[in-house]
């Protein structure tokens, strides 16, 4: 193994090391050049960018870490560049190819490997693809030149010092429009989340929970995670809405329920009346897999889960453990989950 950092894996927290090596990559004149790694972290761009300007960028996340048979790979690259495609689609953005973000990826992480936590520290490597209009834009439209870039972050374990279910609140504010953009992963969705996390924050709450911008009935998801409840009788419930950031997470732990759990699995909307009358309820993103919830207070009312303010709920704990198992070479993983890296 090749840890040769000396960082102390098990205590880093979630924030910006700066790491060796990230890749770039061009668009200019309808075309994206050859791509490469660059030692520079900085970008210099005109004042009049499109992506300062007008906020044109999006972005992904997902991580790389190290197995239990000491290998470095990715959990399903492919769902992060095929999500990219489609929000590119939607910002007016150039889509980067599939290959070439599978490639940029692998690049990126075989060129910092030896920011790879090694196997057991619970930390890994955060990768951050992205992609902003660079060239100077006043007029609103869409800009004509572009970067994309993937870069490096070593991250600690998610439950450092144990697992401690979250206390979340029912937003009034909205995270997306109907028809908005809340089903791309837009920097924007961020920027206009950033005022209701710091007052849920400061009100003594961990997160957000957001109902559908519509109706303001249904329960949608947070502001960085979707949500997996669960039943009294064991069903897998998760909240389906054409304002949700598709979760690959989300969309794995529901394959991971059906086919290694045998647990009937709903998607469908949830009413914010339904609240009470679940047994567990669970945060899911890249971050964490899942982060359980214990209390959802609804203006005053506190709903407080079953499962309790001290650990996983049972199915929840399954769900975790199934896929961090897949994640970590324990368990077998469907064909096509585990990208590996030379
Ligand atoms: C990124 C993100 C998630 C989690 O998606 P994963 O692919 O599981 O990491 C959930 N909700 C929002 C709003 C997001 O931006």
């Amino acid at each position: 193994m090749m840890c040769a950092k000396n960082i102390d894996w098990s205590n880093l927290g979630f924030g910006y090391v700066k790491t060796d090596w990230r890749y770039v990559s061009n668009y200019k004149d309808g075309q994206w050049d050859d791509g490469t790694l660059t030692g520079n972290e900085t970008i210099v761009m005109n004042e009049c960018a499109g992506v300062l300007q007008y906020a044109q960028t999006c972005f992904e996340g997902l991580k790389a870490y190290t197995t239990s048979d000491g290998r470095i790979v990715c959990f399903r690259p492919d769902l992060n560049a095929e999500r990219m495609i489609d929000s590119c689609e939607r910002m007016e953005m150039p889509a980067f190819p599939k290959e070439r973000f599978l490639e940029a990826v692998k690049k990126t992480v075989a060129a910092n490997r030896e920011w790879v936590p090694p196997y057991g520290s619970g930390a890994s490597l955060y990768l951050r693809p992205y992609m902003f209009g660079s060239n100077p834009v006043i007029g609103v439209k869409p800009a004509s030149e572009y970067q994309f870039r993937v870069f490096a972050t070593p991250v600690g374990p998610y439950f450092k010092g144990g697992v401690r279910p979250l206390t979340v609140r029912i937003s009034d504010f909205d995270r997306a429009a109907p028809r908005g953009t809340g089903h791309i992963k837009a920097g924007l969705n961020y920027a206009m989340s950033l005022h209701a996390i710091v007052d849920a924050h400061e009100k003594g709450f961990d997160e957000n929970v957001y109902l559908d911008p519509g109706t303001r009935t249904y329960i949608e998801e947070t502001g960085g995670a979707n949500i997996l409840f669960v039943t009294k009788d064991g069903k897998v419930v998760t909240p389906k809405s054409s304002s949700i950031l598709p979760s690959i997470t989300r969309r794995s732990l529901v394959q991971v329920a059906a086919d290694y759990l045998g647990l009937t699995v709903e998607e469908r909307p949830v009413s914010l009346s339904e609240l009470e009358s679940f047994a567990e309820c669970g945060l899911c993103g890249t971050a964490a897999v899942i982060s359980p919830v214990g209390k959802i207070v609804d203006h005053g009312k506190e709903i407080c889960l079953p499962s309790g303010m001290e650990d996983m709920g049972p199915v929840t704990k399954k769900l975790y453990d199934t896929l961090r198992g897949i994640q970590m070479g324990t368990v077998p993983a469907p064909e096509g989950w585990i990208m590996e890296i030379e």
